[in-house]
């Protein structure tokens, strides 16, 4: 689904991502783990046009993204993204936060745009907050909006920076359940995250990053229990 080839990233005379190769296949759930300032959320980032390669390749569905023919915005409507920090619009209820972009789009009408959001609301189990404003909620419901949110335009692949990181301890559970939940339906997932359980428990393949560079992937098995290399070992054994 994602093909990702010698992908290369500077700002400035900072390199961020010096050569990166990864491929998300459909239905795969890819786990990132590394340090503070690795390229994770850059890496992300890449993928959803919001910032441009230095060199190297990005194909989405064998289309090469820094073609002219990519339509920026159709290619992100098919990325859903969910940031650390929630990103609700804050004067507009949860329900307008979520038919908002069908809408705007043309993609659904007013009423089926409604139907959808009322549908994946229960979906993260917040059937009872079409009403509410953000800031009425606590984070973890927030959180769980936002997933509702970027769901509502059917997305292929759902891309997720920290998630959790942001969140109260009590709140983190009902979060990871929601993408443990999605990710047994299938959806093909990219996970930025700290919270190696939900890696363990849900990752297809784990993937470890440090200076913008892939030091090591594998399964969660070979990862957690097996790691290869000392960096990944040294990194494991200060988040575990
Ligand atoms: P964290 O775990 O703290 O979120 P990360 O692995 O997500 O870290 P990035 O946010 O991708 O790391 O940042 C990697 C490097 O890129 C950092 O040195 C950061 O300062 C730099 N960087 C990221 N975005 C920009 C930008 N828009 N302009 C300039 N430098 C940037
Ligand atoms: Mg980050």
């Amino acid at each position: 689904l994602i093909k990702i080839k010698n992908l290369y990233k500077n700002f400035g005379k900072n390199e961020v991502l010096k050569g990166l190769d990864i491929e998300v296949k459909k239905g795969e759930v890819l786990v990132m783990i590394g340090p503070s300032g690795s390229g994770k959320s850059t890496f992300l980032r890449t993928m959803n046009l919001l910032e441009t390669p230095t060199s190297g390749e990005v194909y989405f569905e064998g289309q090469e993204l820094s073609e002219k023919s990519t339509d920026v915005f159709k290619h992100r409507e098919r990325m859903g993204m969910v940031f650390q920090q929630f990103n609700l619009f804050p004067n507009m209820t949860v329900l307008d936060n979520l038919t908002l972009a069908p809408i705007k789009t043309g993609r659904l009408k007013g009423d089926e745009a409604r139907a959808r959001a009322e549908q994946l609301l229960a979906r993260v189990g917040l059937e009872d907050k079409a009403n509410a404003y953000p800031q009425s909620l606590s984070g973890g419901q927030q959180q769980r909006v936002a997933i509702a949110r970027a769901l509502t335009m059917n997305p292929d692949v759902m891309l997720f920076d920290e998630p959790t990181s942001a969140l109260d301890p009590e709140m983190v559970g009902e979060v990871l359940a929601v993408m443990q939940e999605l990710a047994e339906e299938g959806m093909t997932m990219v996970v930025v995250t700290h919270e190696m359980g939900f890696a363990k428990n849900v990752a297809d393949r784990v993937i470890f990053m440090a200076d913008g560079k892939i030091v090591e992937e594998g399964s969660p098995e070979q990862i957690f229990d097996r790691p290869r290399e000392e960096r990944t070992r040294e990194f494991l054994s200060r988040v575990l």
